[in-house]
């Protein structure tokens, strides 16, 4: 069976090489050739396009920034519906909008491919580890015939429903991550405010009603826990400027449904005023420094 891999970035790259670990043979492309040296260095074949790359594969995975990349690389004159054979199985594993996801399922259906949205969560030591949650949007029997693969490279796969719902329970996720992260920040800074040990109001709140994920496994005050980005200069994990737009499409989603998020457009409007004073290139974690009490 031939894999093609397209988006070989942060999350997209370790992805790839579970696959080849696996002893899948997988063709990769990415536009930055450091990302392709990585791959060719852990046993990968690379291509010069995406057009080469899926041209006689069984299998398309991509793993792209944002909605745009998604419609350009699929639907696009050099993209993967005018150049790979329509008997292959796309799975698109990036962050979307729901909308932009049943759209290009439904186009590449048209044209006779099979195809799912599988966003993750786990971040990037789970897609190191092999360990990432799959949330599934699609047909049954396509979700079967990628399970295989989603295996490789993840612990946790849902068949949420019909193509475009994978990208619904992503957003969701993350518009509650965005805003526990916030909340988080906040109780630990008027804590600290107190005159309290941010380590010592951490463990007592991990033990009572105000534990939450981003408390007890990513906690934004650095130093109080070892290996989070908080305890490294919020270097590496997931970027402020990939929750700023995870915000923006719960945001969007939203509008479009009439439904009311009044939190979620908070949580946005805070994070863009974390990524405009200049920290979208480090972890989402660091809205900790938003909260800073003068
Ligand atoms: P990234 O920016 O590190 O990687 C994206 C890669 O796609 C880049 O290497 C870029 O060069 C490549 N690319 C863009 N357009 C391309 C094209 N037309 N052809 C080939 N390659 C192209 O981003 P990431 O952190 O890997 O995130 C990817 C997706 O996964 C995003 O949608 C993000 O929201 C989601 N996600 C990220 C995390 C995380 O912790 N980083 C966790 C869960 C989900």
């Amino acid at each position: 069976m031939k894999v093609a891999f397209i988006g070989l970035g942060n999350m997209g790259l370790p992805m790839a090489l579970n696959l080849l670990k696996a002893g899948y043979s997988v063709t990769g492309f990415d536009l930055v050739q450091s990302q392709i040296d990585a791959f060719v260095g852990a046993g990968g074949l690379p291509e010069k396009s995406a057009a080469l790359a899926v041209i006689d594969a069984d299998i398309v995975i991509s793993m792209l920034p944002a909605s745009r990349h998604v419609e350009s690389l699929y639907l696009g004159d050099a993209g993967i519906l005018a150049h790979a054979n329509p008997r292959a199985l796309l799975i698109d594993c990036s962050t979307i909008s729901p909308k932009v996801a049943q759209d290009v399922a439904k186009t590449a259906k048209a044209k006779g491919f099979a195809m799912i949205d599988a966003p993750v969560s786990g971040g990037t030591a789970g897609a190191q580890a092999a360990t990432l949650t799959f949330m599934v949007g699609g047909d049954a029997k396509d979700l079967e015939r990628a399970r295989p693969l989603l295996e490789k490279m993840g612990k946790n796969i849902f068949h949420a429903g019909a193509n475009g719902s994978g990208q619904t329970v992503k957003v969701c996720n993350n518009m509650l991550l965005g805003i526990q992260m916030l909340g988080t920040s906040e109780a630990l800074r008027l804590g600290i405010a107190n005159g309290m040990d941010p380590k010592i109001l951490s463990d007592i709140m991990t033990k009572s009603s105000g534990r939450n994920w981003a408390l007890e496994l990513y906690n934004p005050c650095p130093n109080v826990m070892e290996n989070v980005p908080s305890s490294k200069n919020y270097a590496g994990g997931f970027g402020v400027d990939l929750m700023l737009k995870d915000l923006g499409l719960a945001v969007e989603n939203a509008q479009d449904l009439n439904a009311s998020t009044p939190l979620g457009e908070l949580a946005h409007h805070l994070y863009e005023l974390h990524s405009k004073a200049g920290n979208g290139a480090l972890d989402f974690s660091s809205v900790f420094n938003l909260t800073k009490v003068e």
